[in-house]
This record gives structure tokens, C-alpha cells and sequence, in this order.
């Protein structure tokens, strides 16, 4: 299930097209200070953070965004410290 879709309530397998319907890992970098975010999306929403930028992206999926919130352990990693 694509983590943006699930709150839009959108049927991602059929938007893509069953049989291309895949889900690729992102990272976002800015939605947690102090942590990344692991999502899943499917290629349209992977698309879509792409030509938005993470900010837009967060705005436009403010559920995904509270749900992340409040699941930080399925969701987040701590930042690595850059050495
Ligand atoms: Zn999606």
C-alpha cells in the first residue's frame, strides 16, 4: 500500500495500472527534525514528491504527515551525524 495514497484514500494498484503498480522506498529528510522518514510510494506519488519538493509534498498530505507523528518507530530513524 502506497503510505501517500492510503490517506487519500486512493486506489494506487488501480491509478498505475495493476500490472505496473509498484512501490519504491523514499527517504524524507525535512518532515522531522532531527530524523529521517522511511515511506513507501508508488511510482505516481514517488513522481509527485519528485516534482514538488518534500515541503509541498508534506502540505499536501497532512495525514500521512500526522500519522508519521504519531508512529515515529515505524516511520523514523535518527539522523545520522554527518562526519
Ligand atoms: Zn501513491
Amino acid at each position: 500500500m502506497c503510505d501517500s495514497c492510503k490517506f487519500k484514500n486512493e486506489n494506487w494498484q488501480f491509478k498505475a495500472g495493476e500490472k505496473r503498480a509498484r512501490l519504491k522506498k523514499v527517504t524524507l529528510y525535512g518532515m522531522i527534525p532531527g530524523f529521517t522518514v522511511d515511506l513507501k510510494l508508488c511510482t505516481l506519488c514517488e513522481r509527485n514528491l519528485f516534482y514538488q519538493g518534500e515541503l509541498k509534498f508534506i502540505q499536501e498530505n497532512e495525514l500521512l504527515e500526522q500519522e508519521v507523528k504519531q508512529n515515529r518507530q515505524s516511520y523514523c530513524r535518527v539522523k545520522q551525524q554527518a562526519r
